[in-house]
């Protein structure tokens, strides 16, 4: 009997692409879940966000490239952080020498101090992760208001166990060198990345849906999965679906909302699993050339946008000639002031604000459009790794399967959801 993958992102689509016996069902007319991308007057836009594509695992990046064959390019990051008005080298620690003198003084010196601190005590939370290891000034300056401006969630009450690769943390000479003004990179693995020429980030998804073309059914919304003699039946309420396994790469409140006999210590510990949404701001400007940066990151309070891309500058073709585009990413938690503004506000504040700070002239935008994302980060809370586990370990026990970016609820790239897809292939097929 047939394996059943729910959800057709790009972690089932891969999953599809490395299986023989499967369909994928999809709630949605098409594919690519938050790789998808919108293609309208000759723009092309990433609306799950922009996207790159990077990673350290050499064979996984290989395996993306090798699905877009010829379609990529490489590209090298000129990211910046735009900070009290001037453009600072990203990782901001790695920029020091581009702020004014006396708040380079403010951040070397916290740093030294955070460094010789006799401090033992391992970091309970995330911000004070962020003192103890970049110190009073750049983490007071940048990375508190940033990651609580991103996040949506106060630094204090998250935990550490997503750090680890995703916060840029640099050698030591590397900042010292970087308050001298001695060019530094940092996060490297992400200094060269690649993009898709033609398509924008669904030319990834395209080629993965071409693989598995005869296994897909789209428009089947899963409303319930019941264990029915020695397999699975999966439902959306008018078809019914016989499966011998079940693999989920659909958010896991989802899939617990599917099945049945749920204790409440597991809807309990869903209830508190804490994430946020996202509202992709899409705006094609008339003007050719607009900068020459990748993408900015803006931590200040009087502006919705935490980052705002330029994929133009990736590829030339998702864009008409002459013509530039700019993604605009604003994220928000259910019923919060953000969320109540119409996508209009937010499209007009969004546009205002880029103006004011000189990123955008507004008279130049020739196209707008928003688009909303339920499920965008995973947020990791002070509980949530006694809460996931708890939710994962009645999964297994009850025979289904997690995989991807808001199945196993975790922070996962491109890469890594492609590589537990494979993992996971290698596990089940033996
Ligand atoms: C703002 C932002 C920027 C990002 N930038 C990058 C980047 O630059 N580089 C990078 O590597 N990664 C990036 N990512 C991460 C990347 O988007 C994800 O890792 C990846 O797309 C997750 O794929 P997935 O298939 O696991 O999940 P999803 O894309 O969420 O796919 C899940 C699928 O399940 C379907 N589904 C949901 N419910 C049901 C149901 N009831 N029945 C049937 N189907 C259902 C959905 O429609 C969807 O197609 C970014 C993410 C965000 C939010």
């Amino acid at each position: 009997m047939t394996i059943g993958i729910i959800g057709a992102g790009l972690t089932g689509l891969t999953l599809g692409s490395l299986m023989y016996d499967y369909e994928i069902i999809e709630k949605n007319s098409e594919c690519g879940g938050l790789c998808r991308s919108l293609v309208e007057e000759g723009f092309t836009f990433d609306y799950g966000g922009s996207h790159i594509i990077f990673s350290k695992n050499r064979e996984i990046l290989n395996f993306m490239l090798e699905k877009l064959g010829d379609n990529y390019v490489k590209c090298r990051r000129n990211t910046k952080i735009l900070y009290k008005g001037n453009y600072v080298k990203y990782p901001f620690e790695n920029g020091l020498s581009d702020l004014p003198l006396q708040e380079n003084f403010e951040c070397i010196k916290g740093f030294i101090e955070a460094l010789t601190e006799n401090n033992n005590n391992q970091p309970g939370n995330f911000k004070e992760w962020l003192y103890s290891t970049f110190g009073k000034g750049i983490a007071e300056k940048y990375l508190i208001p940033y990651n609580e401006k991103i996040w949506k969630y106060d630094t204090s009450e998250m935990s550490t166990v997503w750090i680890d690769g995703r916060v840029p943390k640099p050698p030591i000479e590397d900042i010292i060198k970087s308050s001298l003004g001695i060019e530094t990179e940092g996060y490297k693995h992400q200094l060269n990345f690649y993009y898709p020429e033609k398509g924008g980030i669904n030319a990834l998804i395209e080629s993965l849906e071409h693989e598995s073309r005869d296994k897909i059914i789209k428009n089947f919304d899963v409303k319930s999965i019941t264990r029915e003699n020695d397999g699975w039946v999966v439902s959306n309420g008018v078809k019914r679906k016989r499966y011998e396994k079940i693999i989920a790469t659909h958010p896991i409140f989802d899939v617990i909302h599917t099945i049945k006999d749920v204790p409440s210590q597991i809807y309990h510990a869903l209830y508190e699993l804490k994430y946020n949404s996202l509202i992709t701001v899409m705006l094609g400007l008339d003007v050719e050339y607009l900068n020459d940066f990748s993408w900015l990151y803006i931590a200040d309070g009087d502006c919705l946008a935490h980052r705002v891309a330029f994929p133009s500058n990736y590829s030339k073709s998702v864009a008409p000639e002459g013509k530039s585009a700019v993604i605009a990413e604003i994220t928000y938690n259910n019923g919060d002031s953000i969320d109540r503004l119409s996508d209009g506000e937010i499209i007009t504040r969004t546009i205002e604000e880029l103006h004011k700070k000189m990123i955008i002239d507004k008279d130049t935008v020739c196209f707008t459009r928003a688009k909303r994302i339920k499920y965008a980060y995973v947020i990791s809370d002070l509980n949530y790794e006694h809460n996931i586990e708890l939710i994962k370990r009645f999964l297994t026990h009850r025979g289904i399967y997690l995989v991807g970016r808001f199945a196993e609820f975790a922070y996962l790239n491109m890469d890594a959801c492609m590589r537990n897809a494979r993992d996971f292939a290698k596990a089940v097929q033996k």
